[in-house]
């Protein structure tokens, strides 16, 4: 069956009221894509169709890989899972944690796309704030006798049957940082309520750093901090699809990204760098009421916003431990491609990165085995241990990539172009003067050295440091959750201090 007809079977079903269950692949991801308008400039030019476009195909490929691992049996119980709602089998990115089992398979689930695919694929974000929402919702309605959460689970049923990637939109432009929202010169630098009537919200701002926004089908848009009465406007959470009219996507530049219109030069021709992020732009978007899941609730601001978080920093250990298995593999192979892989130094910077990036993997696990049960029914990691994880990303990935660059040498920065590496005149020059021991080709010691400068430079290392917040937040968070004042008591009984 062709991924059309697959799509039309479901909307057909879907208008029965049944609960059919789609596990979409990465062609039919891509298809259904085909299908969304949404405004998308880059440089100053619209782009028609992010589908088969150079400059975000990689990333939509990296995307994909979160669709066709669900249908390898060797990643299955990862990628998959059943869910609460239906019992039916949905796609992981789709699912809300029924125990610390799920939130460990999560992460194991990361490792392996991230292995796979050497970037990020974008889908956590979506995943995570469903998961943040669905409980916030639950513990709102409980306390004020909203109905945020059965529109949620409404919602979250829809995102289940058809398997769609949702981007999930947090960090507001943010302005002045010394002033509350509702203190801003501009009102706008946070996402706000502008019109309420019967049929629903109309909410305009903008969010930055758009993680997979252009190639998902909806957006999850959250408060970015805690808020206070006085900015009840601000207290707004949503759904929205990306093509909904008054949302304009201004897609961001990469280090390098002019090379996705190289093969060898880019590194990662397959699936690019980090994960393609862009400005989103609401200008007076309205919401139906059906899809808003926080309206003026500032009390539950910070809930949501520090629960989305500490399940986004969750990941890192997993996501960032699979890229840091490529960035050790890559080296390890460039060492031995320049004849160095046995040289004592070379071998304990490559166990340094080992033990690094199993560091990462530690901390990720431990925050999902620590977790425990909301009242909802699902599952939260421990957030101190998820605050850890992150903010050992913050340092461990660049340590990891300085010893790269390290073991690699100077000629990841300094090598000729692709271009010339073919050219009939120069490229024999290329081939003789950029080999490294006799058996392995000068190509192959190309493509290895450009894999490790991709993954290791400039926003590859700025999205280690502030995707998913700021080393400073995490810090924030680890003073809240550290309970200094229980090791001091503890401190003072072992000192025999009596107060
Ligand atoms: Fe997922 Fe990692 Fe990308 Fe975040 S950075 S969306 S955790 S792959």
């Amino acid at each position: 069956m062709r991924p059309r007809e697959i799509s039309v079977k479901i909307m057909v079903q879907k208008k029965k009221g049944e609960f059919i269950m789609s596990l979409k692949t990465g062609a039919e991801y891509m298809e259904a894509l085909k299908k969304l308008k949404p405004v998308v400039y880059f440089k100053g030019e619209k782009i028609d169709c992010v589908v088969g476009h150079p400059l975000i195909q990689p990333h939509i490929n990296a995307a994909a890989m979160t669709y066709d691992m669900a249908h390898d049996p060797a990643f299955e119980d990862l990628v998959t899972a059943t869910s609460h709602l239906s019992g039916e089998r949905i796609n992981r990115f789709t699912h809300i944690h029924q125990s610390t089992g799920d939130l460990i398979k999560k992460v194991k689930m990361l490792r392996a796309i991230s292995q796979r695919t050497g970037s990020c694929y974008q889908r956590c974000v979506g995943f995570d704030a469903m998961n943040a929402l669905y409980a916030t919702t639950f513990e709102m309605d409980a306390k004020n006798g909203t109905e945020y959460h059965k529109r949620f689970v409404e919602f979250l049923k829809y995102i289940q049957e058809n398997d769609l990637m949702v981007a999930g939109a947090m960090t507001d432009p943010k302005g002045d940082r010394s002033l509350s929202p509702s203190k801003q010169a501009d009102p706008d630098m946070f996402v706000r309520i502008v019109e309420k009537n019967d049929k629903g919200i109309v909410i305009r701002g903008a969010k930055q750093h758009m993680t997979g926004m252009v190639n998902s089908f909806e957006m999850l848009i959250m408060p970015t901090t805690a808020l206070s009465p006085e900015d009840a406007n601000y207290a707004v959470s949503c759904a929205i699809p990306v093509d909904a009219p008054g949302i304009t996507h201004v897609f961001g530049r990469q280090t390098n990204d002019e090379r996705k219109w190289d093969q060898i030069d880019q590194g990662n021709a397959k699936f690019g760098v980090v994960g393609g992020e862009c400005l989103t732009v609401l200008d007076n978007v309205f919401v139906p009421w059906e899809k808003v899941f926080m309206c003026g609730d500032t009390e539950f601001a910070g809930m949501l916003v520090e629960r989305f978080a500490s399940y986004h920093r969750q990941n890192y250990g997993g996501c960032k431990g699979g890229v840091s298995d490529i960035i050790i593999g890559a080296t390890a192979a460039l060492a031995e491609y320049n004849g160095a892989a046995k040289a004592a130094h070379v071998k304990d910077k490559i166990v340094e990165m080992v033990h690094l990036t199993e560091t990462l993997y530690c901390c990720a696990i431990a925050c999902s085995a620590e977790g425990r049960q909301l009242p909802c029914g699902s599952y939260y990691v421990d957030p101190l241990l998820a605050n850890v994880d992150k903010q050992n990303v913050t340092r461990f990935i660049y340590e990891i990539c300085r010893l790269a660059h390290d073991i690699a040498g100077g000629f990841i920065a300094t090598m000729p172009s692709e271009q010339d590496l073919k050219d009939p005149v120069i490229g024999p020059l290329i081939e003789k003067y950029y080999k490294g021991v006799a058996n392995v080709p000068t190509e192959h010691r190309y493509r290895i050295g450009r894999l490790i400068e991709n993954m290791t430079g400039g926003t590859a290392l700025v999205e280690s440091m502030h995707g998913a917040g700021s080393p400073q937040a995490q810090r924030v968070m680890l003073t809240r959750q550290a309970n200094v004042e229980n090791k001091k008591k503890l401190a003072k009984i072992l000192a025999g201090i009596e107060e």
